[in-house]
């Protein structure tokens, strides 16, 4: 590692960050490990390591319905990371966070719970064109069940959405726009503010795809003025199945269950069921709970070394990824949109990103290739797959220096 990691302007010492990541530290065929690609899923550091263990070892139990020690202790435990996240995304208070299993079930909660209650014939379900197929199908569903109508927001040829095109499409029959934070085919950053300001003009909600942006930039859901924000644990250094649906807690209190069962009820008889308050009324069965344990532990890591700087550095890092991709011949990035985090995707003329990634995995360069969940945004540029590098705060100027050695090993024997 050289010198250069250490005392960045951002003021983030990623030499030592690294340190926090066993996994970083291993050879893969045997070369160094470079890991780009935190977009699809980010590695651990040993604080989230460490507390989900220490959880299993000595304060397990089932949550909510023991009297016993380990039962409060682990009750104590789920409670005080639905309080962290609620910190995290700086939420009013900490009612409005529902455990999910990651993203895409936050987002198929609003569309069967809120959709299915407030949809119908007429009604328009807005949403981009950069969208993650799960911003996608689950307001398919939604629609078909309810007769509401799809409107997608185009993007331009940087993969950024004309303010004209939000003006357009945000419209007086709007109920609700549904649009990512940060694309994760592109990593373009979206204007939510904006997006908010105007579907709250028509009377439309406003629900955000958090799964990129939470890992890479500090979130407000106050400032941003939305009304859902769904994010998983896995991008952002936590564990697996588990994530976050924060709902503003009016719009909770008015939505039916989508699911039942256990936890999620105030009294089962057979005459009829009544429904416990938000947020257990969305979370039917036991939880993850040790997810949730290291979900927090993980917003606590990012909150440690501030998400102002975290962000920073991303920038910094992107800025690096982009002039130096821009030296290899016939090579085009997929998303150059002037606001835009963490993500280099590109092709390169006559190269398949397939085999470009097999060639890269070889040199220790972990990249995804494919179409990364967001097939019309590969229909939209034209290719069948990308080449996406995707950065952690872990990432460092040296990785990208060995990201392009390797496109540059790989193309001689490509080309
Ligand atoms: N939305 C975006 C923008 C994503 O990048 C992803 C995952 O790649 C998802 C949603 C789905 O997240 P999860 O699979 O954790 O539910």
């Amino acid at each position: 590692m050289s010198a250069a990691v250490h005392a960045e302007p951002e003021g983030l010492d990623v030499a030592l960050i690294r340190r926090d990541f066993p996994a970083l530290a291993q050879t893969v065929n045997d070369k160094p490990l470079v890991y780009l690609d935190s977009g699809a899923s980010a590695h651990k550091p040993q604080a989230v390591i460490d507390a989900v263990g220490r959880f299993y070892s000595r304060d397990y139990s089932n949550v909510h319905r023991g009297v016993h020690v380990l039962s409060q202790r682990a009750t104590e435990a789920f409670e005080h990371a639905r309080t962290t996240l609620a910190r995290f995304v700086n939420a009013p208070d900490e009612r409005g966070v529902i455990f999910t299993r990651g993203t895409t079930e936050g987002i198929n909660l609003v569309a069967q719970s809120w959709g299915r209650a407030n949809l119908g014939p007429g009604d328009e379900v807005v949403i981009s064109e950069m969208e993650h197929h799960s911003g996608i199908v689950p307001w398919q569903l939604a629609c078909e069940a309810t007769g509401a109508s799809l409107v997608v927001m185009r993007m331009d040829d940087r993969g950024a959405l004309p303010d004209a095109e939000l003006v357009a499409k945000i419209g007086p029959r709007a109920k609700i726009v549904s649009v990512t934070h940060i694309a994760n085919a592109l990593g373009t950053i979206n204007p939510i503010a904006r997006i908010v300001a105007l579907a709250h003009a028509q009377g439309a909600l406003v629900l955000v795809d958090g799964a990129q942006a939470a890992p890479h930039l500090p979130i407000d859901v106050q400032a941003l003025g939305c009304d859902f924000y769904a994010f998983s644990g896995h991008k952002m250094y936590g564990p697996t199945g588990i994530g976050v649906l924060w709902g503003r807690y009016e719009l909770l209190a008015a939505m039916p269950p989508w699911h039942g069962g256990g936890d999620m009820i105030k009294r089962v008889s057979f005459e009829g069921t009544t429904y416990a308050e938000p947020p257990a009324r969305f979370e039917a069965g036991t939880p993850h709970i040790a997810g949730a344990v290291g979900m927090g532990a993980a917003a606590e890591y990012l909150m440690g070394l501030g998400l102002e700087r975290v962000a920073a550095w991303d920038r910094a890092l992107l800025d690096y990824g982009h002039a130096a991709l821009a030296q290899i011949p016939g090579l085009r990035l997929t998303g150059t949109a002037p606001d835009k985090a963490s993500i280099l995707a590109f092709t390169i003329d006559g190269v398949h990103p397939h085999d470009l990634g097999t060639l890269l995995d070889m040199d220790g360069v972990a990249v995804r290739v494919g179409h990364h969940c967001a097939q019309p945004v590969m229909e939209r540029f034209g290719v069948s797959a990308t080449t996406r590098a995707s950065l952690g705060v872990y990432n460092t100027r040296e990785d990208i220096d060995r990201l392009i050695a390797a496109i540059r090993k790989a193309l001689s024997l490509l080309r």
